[in-house]
């Protein structure tokens, strides 16, 4: 079967360190198995994108050696596939409102959630299990403000894609179990899932735009792709052994060895 791995950032803000080593893992994991790599701008919470940003990220991947298949998926243009798929779940979900004084209230919807325990396999992480409605309780699939939230577009992407190796960051694992619930509502493949460690920052906090991590540097993109394939446990040689950007990719492509990396706590 043909493996198809996607790298799907939001465009929140640049590009940074902990982005390019989930971008480089799903990168390679789908091209050490000759299958296709997607990219997908996940740009559904207009509220909190950075305008510039998409464009940003798709300049600077681009420029690192990331060479995508076929064109770049925006979910701004898939509201009507996610509202479908919500008319699909309409006997599983309820309209909630929670009344905040004075304010006039919105419904959002919410998806049940069963008692049973939701546990998949995940490549690098091992076992892990969620009982949905205690871990998390039902939670949102359109948001009071009428956007749709992330769990249900992702699920309708990565299917609507043919996505079945799904490749990021470990902060994503305990998400994972409502994905797997919403892909069986919906009767779609569940991928397979690999959640690499996170880049943290000298606070031991996962390097992100919010806390304003550096945007990745452009001029010295070999030291920065060899320092992410280290990250990732691979062996990689100095950077210095590599002519070019294109022949550490060819390195790290012929190389790439997932079993490197171990469990992390998320
Ligand atoms: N858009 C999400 C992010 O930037 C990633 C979604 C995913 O890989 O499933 O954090």
């Amino acid at each position: 079967m043909l493996t198809i791995g996607r790298f799907a950032p939001s465009p929140t803000g640049p590009l940074h360190f902990g982005s390019l080593v989930a971008a480089t893992a799903s990168y390679l994991a789908a091209r050490q198995a000759q299958g296709k790599w997607l990219l997908r701008i996940e740009d559904i919470d207009k509220p909190r994108e950075q305008s510039g940003a998409a464009n940003a990220i798709i300049q600077t991947l681009g420029s690192y050696g990331f060479e995508w298949d076929g064109d770049i998926l925006y979910q701004s243009q898939r509201q009507d596939a996610y509202r479908a798929s919500l008319a699909a779940l309409q006997t599983h979900t309820y309209p909630c409102t929670r009344s905040r004084k004075g304010l006039p209230t919105l419904p959002a919807i919410r998806v049940r959630t069963p008692d049973d325990p939701i546990c998949f396999t995940d490549n690098i992480q091992g076992n892990y299990c969620q009982r949905l409605s205690r871990d998390v309780g039902d939670f949102v699939l359109l948001r009071a403000d009428g956007l749709f939230a992330y769990q249900l577009a992702v699920v309708v992407d990565d299917a609507f894609q043919g996505v079945n190796q799904v490749v990021r960051g470990a902060d994503l694992l305990d998400n994972t179990p409502r994905q797997i619930w919403l892909q069986q509502l919906l009767g779609l493949p569940q991928p397979n899932y690999a959640h690499v460690p996170l880049v943290l920052n000298e606070f031991g906090q996962k390097l992100s735009k919010q806390n304003l991590a550096p945007a990745l540097n452009t001029s010295e993109r070999l030291q920065t792709l060899v320092a992410a394939l280290r990250f990732l446990q691979q062996p990689c040689p100095d950077a210095c052994e590599f002519s070019s950007l294109s022949a550490c990719w060819g390195w790290a492509i012929a190389h790439w060895d997932m079993h490197y990396l171990k469990p992390s706590q998320a």
